[in-house]
C-alpha cells in the first residue's frame, strides 16, 4: 500500500546492480518463503531507502545500510529486490502514518496476586538482554556482540521491594513467526508460558528495526514494557527520542535503561510491578491500523472466529486473525481440532487471495509493510536525528577490517597475537604456579610418613591435578582475547569476511561463528549450531567442530611445546590450530560432496556496531570459563588422576624378572666403585625396579595391551593411557601424564617440573631400552593427536542431544580413525628425515 500508485512506466532496476555509494528505494522484493519473510523483517520493505557501503572481499556478499543499520546480502538475493532511484520514489506517496485505534481496555482482574512475577526478556538479538539479565539477577551468563549467543531460556530470582522476580532471558529475534527455532521457542515461551509481564528489550540505536517486534507484542495483546536499552548511545548521538509520548501511543510504558552499567533497572523492575498490578496509567491495548482492505479481512476472519467460544476464550483473536493472514501455519496447527476449522482455513484462503490480487503482493509482506508505517509514523512524531557519529566511525573501522584484501590477514593476525599472548603473558603466572606445586610436593614430601597416603597425595592429586592447575592463566589470557573479540563486534565481522570460504564449503559465514567459538569450548559451539537455518548446515557445522582446538587441549600444547619447541612457541601452537582449522575445511567439503545434498537457503548476515568492551563484560566471561575450569580440576580430572594412580600403584605384591635387591647389594659389596658410582648405580637399579612394578601394575597391563596399537605412532604405553583417559576431558591427558611419568623418577626429582620429567623420560626395557621416550616428533605427533580424536565425553553428549546417537557414534569414529592416521603419518615420515 505503500506505493500502491506506483505508475507503470517507472523504470526499476535490481538492488544488485547499484554501484557503490548509490541509494534506491525499494519498490519490490521477489523471491519466497523464508527468504522473503526474512529480508522484510531485516527492513528491506516498499518504501525504504537503501544505500550500498562497500563490496565484500572477493565481490560477494555486498554492503547495504538500511534503516541506519549495515546488513550484508549475497549478489543474489540482492537481485532479489527491486529498487528505483530516491528522485524518481520522491513524487510518489510516501508512508504514511495512518495513527492507532485505541481500545480503552478495563482494568479489571478477579485474578488473586501472588509475591512472584515471572518476567520474560524478548528482543533483537545483541539488544542487550542478557547483559539486563545478568545485571538485575546478579548471574553471570555469557554476552557477546553478535546474535546467537542465548540459546535457551536462562531463569534466575531476584527481590526487588516486595516482589520476587522470576525472569528468564530468551533467544533473540527479529519477530516471533515460525522462521528458525528461536523464534518459535519465544513465541511458545509467550503462549504457554505465560510470563506475567514482557519485557521487550529495544536497542535504542536501531529504533526501527527494533520496533517490528514490538509490533508483534501489541498484537499479541499481553502485558508488555520496554526496556529502551543502549540509551547511553541515542545520548551519545545527541539524538532525541520523546520515550514518554512514544509510551503513550503504543500503550506500552517505556523505561530507559543502559543494562552494561546497570543504569534504569530498578525503575524498570519498579514500572513492571506497576504493569502487574494494574496501576500504570499508560498501558492499554492498542490495534495497530493496516488499512482498510486488510482490516477488513481481519474482520472477516475474526468474525468466524468468535463464533467458537472456546478459541474466543483462549487467544486473541485479532492475533489469530492476523497471523492467518500472514499464513502462519503453527496457528493454523493450533486450531486444527476446534469445529470451525475448516470454514476458517477457507476464509483465511480466501482474503489472503483477495489480498495479494488487490495488492499485487504477498500478504504477509503487506502486513509487514503496515507494521512498519505504524513504526515510522510513530518515530517521525517522537525521534529527532542526531548525527549519527558512533555509525560513522563502524563505517570507517569496517572499510580496514573488511578490507576486500587486508580483512582476512587482519584476521589471522589477531589470532595470532592471540596465541603469542598466551604464550608470553601465560608464562610467568604458570611459572609461579608450578614453583608452588612443586614447593608442596617437597613439603608434603619431607613431612608425611611414607606409604599408600604419601604417594596418593603426591603422585597422584598433586602430580594429576597440579600438572593441569597450571595452565590457568593462559586459559584465562585466551578466553580474555576470544571474548574482546566478542564484545566489540568483530566477531559478527570475522562471519562477513568468512563468508565466501564458508560458502565454498556448502556453509554460510554464520558458521563461523559455532566454529569460532569451538576454540573456547565444543559444548556450546555444538549448542550453537541451532542459530542455523537449515538441518544440513547444522549438522555439517557440529561434525567439524571438533577439530576447532577447543582450550582443555591447550594444556597438552603448552605443556609439550614448552618442553620440545623452545625456540618456535607461538609459531608450533598457530601451526597446530591451524592443521585443525584446514582439516575441518577438508572434511567439510568431503562430507557436503558425500553426506549432504546441496540446499541453500538465503539469509542475512547484520552487522552491529563497534562497541567498546567493558571490563565487567570481559572479566565476567574469564571468571565464567576459569570457574568451569576449577570445577573440572576438582571433580573429573581430580577422580581420575586418583584412578589412573591407584591403577599404578596396585598391586603392591608383584614378581619381579630380577632380583633388584641382590643386585643393589652386590653393587654396594663391589670394591672396585666409588661411592659416587655406587649411589648411582643403586639408584638406576631402584628405578628399574620401580618401572616393572608398574609395568606389572593394573594400569601397566592395560597400557602393554593396547601397546601394539600406538606403537606406530612412537608412543609409549603412558602415553597410550594418557589418550585413552583423556576422552573423559582433554586436560586429563595431561595430568594422566603427570601421575604416570611421575612414578619412576627418584625421590630428589620430585620438585622438577613435568615439562622436564619429560624431556628426560627414557624406555627402560624393550628394544628401544636407554633411548629417550620423547622427541619433538612424538611429541607433535601426539600434539595432533589430540587436537583430532574423540571430542570428549562432553561433546559426543551435545552432538547427541542436538543430533542423535548415529551422528554422535559416527563423531567419534571417524575423528580417532583420523587422528591416528594423521599421527601415524608424521610419525613414520618424519622418522625418515629425523
Ligand atoms: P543479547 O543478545 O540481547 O543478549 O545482548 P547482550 O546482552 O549479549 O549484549 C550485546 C552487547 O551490547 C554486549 O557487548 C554488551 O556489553 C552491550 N550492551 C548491553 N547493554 C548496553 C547498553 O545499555 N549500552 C551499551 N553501550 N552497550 C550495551
Ligand atoms: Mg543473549
Amino acid at each position: 500500500m505503500i506505493l500502491q500508485d506506483t505508475e507503470p512506466e517507472v523504470k526499476s532496476t535490481r538492488l544488485a546492480d547499484l554501484p557503490t555509494g548509490s541509494r534506491g528505494v525499494i519498490v519490490h522484493v521477489l523471491g519466497q518463503g523464508a527468504f522473503r519473510k526474512r529480508i522484510s523483517e531485516m527492513g528491506f520493505v516498499k518504501g525504504q531507502l537503501v544505500k550500498v557501503i562497500k563490496n565484500a572481499p572477493m565481490k560477494d556478499p555486498v554492503e547495504y545500510e538500511i534503516m541506519g543499520y549495515k546488513v550484508s546480502l549475497r549478489r543474489s538475493e540482492a537481485d532479489l529486490i527491486e529498487v528505483i532511484s530516491p528522485s524518481t520514489a520522491k513524487n510518489m506517496v510516501a508512508a504514511k502514518y495512518e495513527g492507532t485505534i485505541d481500545e480503552h481496555r478495563q482494568k479489571l482482574s478477579g485474578e488473586k496476586k501472588g509475591k512472584i512475577i515471572s518476567v520474560a526478556l524478548v528482543g533483537n538479538p545483541n539488544c542487550g538482554k542478557t547483559t539486563l539479565f545478568n545485571y538485575a539477577s546478579g548471574s553471570t551468563e555469557r554476552v557477546g556482540n553478535y546474535a546467537g549467543v542465548t540459546i535457551d531460556a536462562k531463569e534466575a530470582k531476584f527481590k526487588q521491594g516486595s516482589y520476587e522476580f522470576l525472569i528468564s532471558d530468551l533467544p533473540g529475534t527479529y519477530s516471533i513467526t515460525e522462521y528458525s527455532p528461536e523464534e518459535l521457542f519465544v513465541r511458545n515461551h509467550i503462549s504457554e508460558k505465560r510470563p506475567d509481564v514482557v519485557v521487550n528489550v529495544v536497542d535504542a540505536s536501531n529504533l526501527e528495526r527494533n520496533l517490528f517486534l514490538t509490533t508483534q507484542l501489541i498484537d499479541m495483546n499481553i502485558k508488555v514494557v520496554i526496556a529502551l536499552n543502549m540509551f547511553d548511545e541515542l545520548e551519545q548521538k545527541s539524538a532525541k527520542l520523546d520515550f514518554e509520548h512514544l509510551g503513550e501511543m503504543m500503550g506500552i510504558p517505556i523505561v530507559p535503561t543502559v543494562a552494561s552499567k546497570g543504569r534504569g533497572l530498578k525503575a524498570l523492575f519498579d514500572r513492571i510491578i506497576m504493569v502487574y498490578e494494574e496501576r500504570d496509567p499508560i498501558v492499554r491495548h492498542i490495534h495497530i491500523n493496516y488499512g482498510e482492505e486488510i482490516e477488513k479481512s481481519i474482520r472477516n476472519i475474526q468474525h468466524e472466529l468468535k463464533k467458537d467460544v472456546q478459541v474466543k476464550h483462549d487467544y486473541s483473536t485479532r492475533f489469530l486473525s492476523i497471523k492467518l493472514l500472514e499464513e502462519d501455519k503453527h496457528t493454523l496447527n493450533l486450531l486444527k481440532g476446534h469445529l470451525v476449522f475448516e470454514t476458517i482455513k477457507q476464509i483465511s484462503d480466501r482474503e489472503t487471495s483477495r489480498l495479494e490480487l488487490l495488492f499485487n503482493d504477498q500478504s504477509e509482506t503487506l502486513i509487514a509493510d503496515a507494521k512498519y508505517g505504524f513504526i515510522a509514523g510513530a518515530l517521525k512524531e517522537t525521534y529527532r536525528n542526531g548525527p549519527q557519529a558512533r555509525r560513522d566511525q563502524s563505517r570507517e573501522i569496517d572499510k580496514v577490517l573488511t578490507h576486500k584484501v587486508w580483512g582476512f590477514p587482519i584476521f589471522i593476525f589477531f589470532i595470532w597475537v592471540t596465541f603469542q599472548a598466551t604464550f608470553t603473558l601465560g608464562s610467568y603466572p604458570m611459572e609461579w604456579l608450578n614453583s608452588g606445586i612443586g614447593w608442596l610436593g617437597n613439603l608434603l614430601g619431607t613431612y608425611l610418613q611414607d606409604g599408600a597416603l604419601k604417594d596418593l597425595l603426591i603422585d597422584g592429586i598433586i602430580g594429576g591435578v597440579g600438572g593441569v592447575i597450571v595452565f590457568l592463566p593462559n586459559i584465562l589470557i585466551l578466553f580474555f582475547f576470544i571474548s574482546l573479540m566478542e564484545d566489540s563486534g568483530y566477531m559478527a565481522r570475522t562471519a562477513f569476511i568468512m563468508d565466501k570460504l564458508m560458502h565454498k564449503m556448502g556453509l554460510h559465514g554464520k558458521s563461523f561463528i559455532p566454529l569460532i567459538m569451538g576454540f573456547g569450548c565444543n559444548v556450546p559451539a555444538v549448542m550453537a549450531t541451532r542459530t542455523l537455518d537449515n538441518r544440513s548446515d547444522r549438522l555439517l557445522t557440529m561434525l567439524i567442530i571438533p577439530f576447532m582446538s577447543c582450550s582443555a587441549r591447550l594444556p597438552v600444547y603448552v605443556l609439550l611445546i614448552s618442553a620440545f619447541f623452545v625456540s618456535y612457541q607461538g609459531a608450533v601452537l598457530f601451526l597446530i590450530y591451524s592443521i585443525g582449522i584446514i582439516l575441518a575445511v577438508l572434511m567439510g567439503l568431503l562430507f557436503k560432496k558425500t553426506l549432504f545434498a546441496k540446499k541453500e537457503v538465503p539469509f542475512v548476515m547484520e552487522l552491529p556496531p563497534y562497541r567498546m568492551p567493558t571490563f565487567r563484560n570481559t572479566t565476567i566471561h574469564m571468571w565464567h570459563k576459569g570457574s568451569q575450569y576449577l570445577n573440572k580440576m576438582g571433580t573429573v580430572i581430580l577422580f581420575a588422576s586418583i584412578l589412573i594412580w591407584a591403577m599404578g600403584y596396585y598391586p603392591r605384591k608383584v614378581e619381579f624378572s630380577k632380583d633388584y635387591g641382590k643386585m643393589q647389594s652386590e653393587v654396594q659389596a663391589n670394591n672396585m666403585l666409588t661411592q659416587e658410582d655406587k649411589t648411582t648405580q643403586t639408584e638406576q637399579i631402584q628405578l628399574s625396579k620401580e618401572d616393572e612394578r608398574q609395568e606389572k601394575s593394573y594400569i601397566g597391563m592395560t597400557g602393554r595391551f593396547i601397546e601394539p596399537m600406538i606403537r606406530p605412532l612412537g608412543f609409549d604405553w603412558k602415553i597410550g593411557m594418557s589418550i585413552i583417559t583423556g576422552m573423559a576431558a582433554k586436560e586429563i591427558v595431561v595430568s594422566s601424564m603427570g601421575v604416570l611419568y611421575q612414578a619412576s623418577m627418584n625421590a630428589d626429582e620430585n620438585s622438577q617440573s613435568l615439562k622436564e620429567k619429560l624431556q628426560e623420560q627414557k624406555y627402560s626395557r624393550g628394544p628401544k631400552v636407554g633411548q629417550k621416550v620423547f622427541s619433538p616428533l612424538v611429541a607433535f605427533g601426539l600434539m595432533v593427536f589430540v587436537l583430532i580424536y574423540f571430542p570428549c565425553v562432553a561433546v559426543v553428549a551435545a552432538i547427541k542431544k542436538e543430533a542423535n546417537w548415529r551422528w554422535a557414534i559416527f563423531t567419534m569414529v571417524y575423528t580417532t580413525g583420523i587422528a591416528w592416521i594423521a599421527a601415524f603419518c608424521i610419525f613414520q615420515i618424519g622418522s625418515l628425515f629425523i
